[in-house]
């Protein structure tokens, strides 16, 4: 089964694809990961992209696409594999299908609120990076080193509700696309992690 996750950021999107990958005992492809460690490594794609994000410039379509194809070339993908943060755009949907056959797109639909209230809510330790979130963490001290924990620029909530609205502009063609094709679900995100992960199990199961 070879499966796309969609769902902007603080969804849950992540927490799922790890829990399907376990299950069903797929890779969990992230292009982020996967990028990362092609630049660690020094791989010639690798160093293609470096040099786009050296410059603070955006890693184009082609090169994404090339350790995408790269990666779902390797053994382990035979049986199936999650894509996680690909494709983001229509185009890179369209290339993809050049190469690959996706059975089924979920889609984990959440209220825009909701993601806000949880974005907006975390909170940083400004002196170790531990992370935290209001809901479970009121002190302003933190636990790990007594350092004072800020909320970050990129977190305030009129940050949070742009960076949602690119993401809504970005993705809404995508998942036209993808129902278009008939192979997209809607999950309801406004649930547990376990709700939700159960919602795509049973899906699967058909
Ligand atoms: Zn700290």
């Amino acid at each position: 089964m070879n499966i796309i996750l969609l769902g902007a950021p603080g969804a849950g999107k992540g927490t799922q694809a790890v829990k399907i990958a376990e299950k069903y005992k797929i890779p969990h492809i992230s292009t982020g990961d996967i990028l990362r460690k092609n630049i660690k490594d020094g791989t010639p794609i690798g160093l293609k992209a470096k040099a786009y994000i050296d410059k603070g410039a955006l890693v184009p379509d082609e090169v994404v696409i090339e350790i995408v194809k790269n990666r779902l070339n390797e053994a382990d993908c035979k049986n199936g594999y999650l894509l996680d943060g690909f494709p983001r755009t229509v185009p890179q949907a369209v290339s993809l299908d050049e190469f690959a056959k996706i059975d089924i797109v979920f889609n984990i639909d959440i209220d825009l609120n909701i993601l806000v209230d949880r974005l907006s809510g975390r909170r940083v330790c400004a002196s170790c990076g531990a992370t935290y979130h209001v809901t479970s963490y009121s002190s302003e001290i933190c636990s790990q080193c007594n350092g004072n924990i800020i909320q970050r620029n990129d977190d305030m909530p009129e940050t949070v509700r742009a960076r949602l609205k690119t993401y809504t502009l970005q993705t809404q063609p995508l998942i036209s696309y993808y129902a278009d094709k008939n192979i997209l679900v809607n999950i309801d995100g406004n649930t547990s992690i376990d709700k939700v992960f159960e919602d795509i199990v049973e899906v699967l199961k058909r």
